[in-house]
């Protein structure tokens, strides 16, 4: 039966990753995988973390099972950087632990579903796996355009959206960073969402992955806390794999708001019964490692300090390349209005082949740039390979 399967497309990511390790130009430049990188162009453990697993080894005294929810003191000691200061909004927010944002989406649009939601509205480009996830689950995914052509958010389309959406339907926007786009709302364009929210059919699925990356760790709640602030009930997806350095430990919360306190109950089962089917519990070590930091002031304050030292270093990044303005036919200057690891070039496959053949600068196909991946050693060299291949 097996040899009945026709072969999926590769990850086109990973095998960048692959053509990259085996390119012996000296001058390489890797601007595909999406992880934070030093100006060294390393993506170090956090400090913070290497201290938190120090204490988990000498003081952690079981591994046996937790629950489908994991580590529940890891899901409380985030809400309120995530949600403030009535980090419960009365008692209506309860979460769990999940494998890293992508078992936090996985399980959110799983449960939509079971709640009735048919079509799930997102703005495109978005992180490929969110389409992957939804056709997965089996769920109607309706595209909208995310950005203008100027690099600016395409507002009007995404509040026509919410105001038009029916009983059955969900919209899935991204918290801050978007990925791959770099291109966020306002504040003012997040109250305007939230308003649209309050009086619209739709659930609000609200994924957040890079919270500290772009303007701070409250800054980058604004859109969320507005929502949830509007509406009676919403998903959010977390993801600290990018805010931790925690990747491939696989870091992750889903978090419920229910109309009120006594609904929380039945949702919580719903999502403790799919996460059982999917993976019974998530893995310890990662969410562990972040609740011993969130507890501890002075690891906490160390952990903001690196998360502030990258922030800074992406913002460096940014205005250098908005600096350089005109590049060719490219303008650089939204990227510094844009946020987080990733912005979009509008260059043609082409010319990235040309850029990866001629300069050994290496970018998904889409055009999306980690933004981490330039610093100060390679930076020129970069815009000069982008000028020489629009030119
Ligand atoms: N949501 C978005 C928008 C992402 O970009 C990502 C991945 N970087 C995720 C979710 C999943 O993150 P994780 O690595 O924690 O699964």
């Amino acid at each position: 039966m097996l040899d009945r399967l026709q072969p999926q497309s590769p990850d086109a990511l990973l095998a960048l990753i692959k053509l990259y390790a085996a390119d012996d130009r000296a001058d390489k430049i890797d601007l595909g995988v999406g992880v934070y990188r030093t100006n060294e162009g390393d993506t170090p453990v956090f400090a913070a973390i290497k201290s938190a697993e120090a204490k988990l080894v000498a003081e952690q005294d079981s591994k046996s099972y937790l629950g489908p929810e994991g580590d529940t003191g890891f899901v409380r000691a985030l809400m309120p950087y995530i949600f403030g200061s009535d980090a419960t909004m009365g008692g209506r927010i309860e979460g769990m632990q999940t494998p890293g944002g992508t078992g936090a989406v996985r399980l959110a649009v799983a449960v939509a579903k079971q709640a009735g939601v048919t079509a799930i509205h997102m703005g495109t480009p978005s992180w490929p796996n969110h389409a992957q996830i939804l056709s997965d689950v089996v769920i109607d995914f309706k595209p909208f355009d995310h950005a203008n052509a100027d690099g600016t958010a395409n507002i009007d389309t995404v509040l026509q959206v919410i105001r038009d959406a029916q009983d059955g339907d969900a919209v899935l926007l991204h918290g801050c960073c978007h990925n791959p786009t770099g291109i966020d709302y306002s504040n003012e364009q997040w109250d305007q969402i939230a308003d649209a929210f309050a009086s619209s059919a739709a659930l609000p699925i609200l994924d957040i992955a890079y919270q500290g990356l772009g303007h701070g760790l409250e800054e980058d709640a604004y859109g969320i806390r507005k929502i949830l602030g509007a509406v009676p009930e919403a998903l959010v997806c977390y993801s600290c794999d990018k805010n931790f350095g925690m990747y491939r430990d696989r870091v992750g919360a889903l978090y419920v708001m229910a109309k009120n306190g006594d609904g929380l109950a039945p949702i919580l089962s719903n999502l403790n019964f799919l996460a059982r089917a999917s993976w019974s519990m998530p893995p310890d070590h990662g969410a562990a490692a972040v609740r011993v930091i969130l507890r501890d002031s002075d690891m906490t304050k160390a952990w903001l300090d690196e998360l502030e030292t990258m922030r800074e270093r992406m913002r460096r990044v940014r205005d250098r390349l908005a600096a350089a303005g005109d590049v060719g036919t490219l303008d650089l200057r939204p990227l510094g209005q844009q946020n987080g690891l990733f912005s979009v070039l509008p260059l043609s496959k082409d010319q990235i082949q040309q850029l990866r053949d001629d300069h050994a600068i290496y970018m998904a196909g889409s055009g999306r740039i980690n933004i981490a991946g330039l610093h100060k050693g390679n930076i020129d060299k970069f815009i000069g390979a982008l000028e020489a291949v629009t030119s």
